[in-house]
């Protein structure tokens, strides 16, 4: 891609002074930060354009080569890549020079905040999972659980400083204690800025490192906390808390714990959605005739009218027994699945009465069984 005219893309005059190449580029660079436009790539492109473009014209020494044989006068001339530089860099680098402009713009907390990428290296600390297993009736409740997890916590034996006890951090080389490495740039007008990758900040090196933390700072810790689950929970939710994750690195905030929701499966009663189901076995005659009959719920069992003539499968309805959707707190019924059970074996007189009920029905069946394998039984024995 051919590069644009410097001067266009900070857009004012060949013979503009110095302050007013400033102003342009303060301008511009607010506008097209990336803190103001998230996601937005051509903003980015825009942004390190600026940056490049005032390199050059606010350095005058550069600026004069520039004017004099254009972009190629300025090859070797030490002008930062700024297309494969770090957005969070090109800030440090201006924003020192402006007296923080981009901090006052974007506000306090800037810096560390977004995603643990600040100067110092403060972050974040990390999510920590966990499971909880909740019985139904828990469910349809709600219920207080306490978890045991296990944590990153500040060491005791060096209280998270991560050097053996009557030792001292040494002074790291690298930086010089300052915690920064500087770069000048090409003309003296430039200063790269960026955490010394040695001591990533801190200034200071362990050389006798606490033997309980191995210089960590911190230790694995059991912890206990008292989590309020709300009644509905499905399986698989995860409940967030707040603050008890891994501490954070830096003076960073601790993550979070996340509670995940498993349900025990109950005896009798499946769930569906907010709905609970159970399968009720029930006799070829009540399903005929009508029944009262006990179903389960989760507080004990409920009667429940079978209505005479109740088909195989079919569902019957207890309002309000099932389980309450979190948001809401609707609850859902009790759905009694019936399915005819056959008995395997009858009575004497139980075989004779079906038998005369099956002749009013006009349909064949089978020969009295009985009599059909003593048959056979006697067949086989000779008899
Ligand atoms: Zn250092
Ligand atoms: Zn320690």
């Amino acid at each position: 891609m051919a590069k644009r005219d410097y001067y266009e893309v900070l857009g004012v005059e060949k013979g503009a002074s110095t302050d007013d190449i400033k102003r342009a580029y303060r301008r511009l660079a607010i506008k097209y930060h990336p803190d103001k436009n998230p996601g937005n790539k051509e903003a980015e492109e825009k942004f390190k354009e600026c940056a490049e473009a005032y390199e050059v014209l606010g350095d005058e020494e550069k600026r004069k080569r520039y004017d004099q044989f254009g972009h190629e006068g300025l090859r070797g001339s030490g002008v930062h890549d700024y297309q494969h530089m770090n957005v969070q860099d090109i800030s440090d680098m201006f924003g020192d020079m402006f007296g923080d402009m981009f901090g006052d713009i974007f506000g306090g907390g800037r810096r560390g905040g977004r995603g643990g990428g600040g100067r110092r290296g403060a972050a974040r600390g990390y999510d920590l999972e966990t499971t909880v297993e909740l019985t139904l009736e828990e469910v349809a409740k709600g219920t207080e659980k306490t978890i045991e997890f296990t944590r990153q916590d500040t060491c005791p034996d060096c209280s998270g400083t991560g050097v053996a006890k009557g030792k001292q951090p040494s002074r790291c080389n690298t930086c010089g204690g300052s915690g920064q490495v500087q770069r000048a740039g090409l003309g003296g007008f430039f200063q790269m800025v960026s955490t010394c990758p040695q001591c990533q900040g801190t200034g200071q090196v362990i050389t006798d490192p606490c033997r309980t933390c191995r210089g960590q700072g911190t230790v694995p810790k059991k912890r206990s906390v008292t989590v309020k689950i709300p009644a509905g929970v499905h399986e698989g939710q995860g409940i967030r808390i707040a603050g008890e994750g891994e501490p954070g690195r830096g003076g960073g905030p601790r993550g979070d714990l996340y509670c995940y929701v498993r349900i025990k499966a109950h005896p009798f009663l499946m769930r569906d959605g907010s709905n609970l189901v159970v399968t009720v076995p029930l006799s070829f005659t009540q399903m005929t005739l009508g029944a009262m009959i006990d179903v389960p719920t989760l507080d004990g069992t409920r009667k429940l009218k079978v209505p005479a003539g109740t088909q195989h499968g079919s569902i019957l309805r207890v309002r309000g027994q099932g389980l309450p959707e979190v948001r809401s707190g609707y609850k859902g019924d009790l759905l009694v699945q019936v399915a005819v059970e056959i008995p395997k074996r009858l009575s004497a007189e139980q075989d004779k009465l079906l038998r005369e009920y099956a002749r009013t029905e006009e349909k064949d069946v089978n020969s009295e069984s009985k009599n059909f394998f003593e048959k056979i039984r006697q067949h086989f024995n000779g008899k």
